[in-house]
């Protein structure tokens, strides 16, 4: 069965672009990645699950940057199994393209994008001089697997390492049924690839921001408009009109200020210019108080970690509001 030694970062990644999304004009790249994460969140999932579920023994990494000879480089998925790695990159391309004379074109446009063939190409040979240099004499193969299904490419080669989205379960298949028993050389090998994992690469850094540049408020939950006030204890979106309770809407809001600014000083003050609709600053200040574990004094009182439902602070009395 397959062993997932490393889940991928994008869930994090995502979230931090839809929430910077509504409060901010991205920038073209980042606005163009958001687009292709949201999109492809769902092929790559079910992806993810199949992999998952395989009856061969393999172990799957997801999202390794590794560097070799001074060159940085990002893999998908790696699938060490017993004979073979397998690097798969995955993408979800949503259209029609063609594929001519070693280019890949958009086919309404004829425009021509950034060969996939060549990253993935890169990739394969970086982790096998990598590998050689780790004296793991381990054959690595590459395939190209676009996970949306309203992708076609016309003309694609056969020998190519390319997998289409009609031919993505029988190549699964294929894969889940060759034979594979994983011994102390194959973990030895996922550790040493794990260690020497880049967390911080290039390609994980976000886009720059700055808590003064993000417009302030309650974004919606559902459609990423910003909220106002029904009454005392709801918010709204005239939007789409999601309702949401008051003091979930900021504990929400409190965490999305952490993964935001994880070095910020969670404070009442704070929290009542984040949510700007929230005008009571005591309210804020009871639900920081019941909900979040805090240190410093009265007058400087900041929160950190959200509490657990069994966590209760005796000296706090919760019926005085
Ligand atoms: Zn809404």
């Amino acid at each position: 069965m397959a062993i997932v030694l490393k889940n991928r970062t994008s869930a994090k990644e995502t979230e931090v672009l839809r929430l910077l999304h509504s409060r901010m004009a991205l920038p073209e790249n980042q606005s163009r990645r958001f687009s292709n994460l949201t999109k492809g969140w769902e092929g790559e999932k079910r992806f993810e699950q199949f992999l998952e579920a395989m009856h061969s023994d393999v172990y799957v990494l997801h999202d390794i940057c590794l560097e070799q000879n001074h060159s940085v480089f990002q893999m998908d998925t790696l699938l060490i199994s017993e004979k073979v790695v397998w690097l798969i990159e995955i993408k979800n391309y949503e259209g029609e393209y063609v594929y001519d004379s070693g280019a890949f074109r958009i086919l309404a446009t004829n425009q021509e994008i950034l060969n996939p063939l060549y990253q993935l190409n890169r990739s394969v040979s970086l982790l096998r001089s990598l590998l050689t240099k780790m004296k793991m004499p381990i054959p690595v193969k590459g395939y190209l697997v676009f996970v949306n299904e309203e992708f076609t490419l016309f003309q694609a080669p056969v020998d190519m390492p390319i997998i289409l989205p009609s031919q993505l379960k029988r190549f699964l298949n294929r894969l889940s049924q060759t034979p594979s028993s994983l011994n102390k050389q194959h973990s030895q090998l996922a550790d040493h690839l794990l260690n020497m994992h880049l967390p911080n690469s290039p390609y994980e850094r976000g886009p720059d921001y700055q808590y003064e540049q993000l417009q302030k408020g309650i974004v919606c939950l559902k459609c990423s408009r910003f909220m106002s006030r029904k009454n005392i204890r709801t918010i709204m979106c005239k939007t789409c009109g999601f309702e949401e309770a008051l003091d979930v809407s900021i504990i929400r809001n409190v965490n999305e200020l952490k993964l935001l600014f994880p070095k910020m000083k969670v404070t009442t003050p704070l929290v009542l210019d984040w949510c700007t609709i929230v005008d009571s600053k005591k309210t804020i200040r009871r639900v920081l108080a019941q909900n979040f574990v805090f240190t410093g004094d009265n007058k400087h009182r900041h929160y950190g970690d959200e509490r657990t439902a069994t966590e209760c602070d005796p000296l706090l009395p919760v019926s005085r509001f």
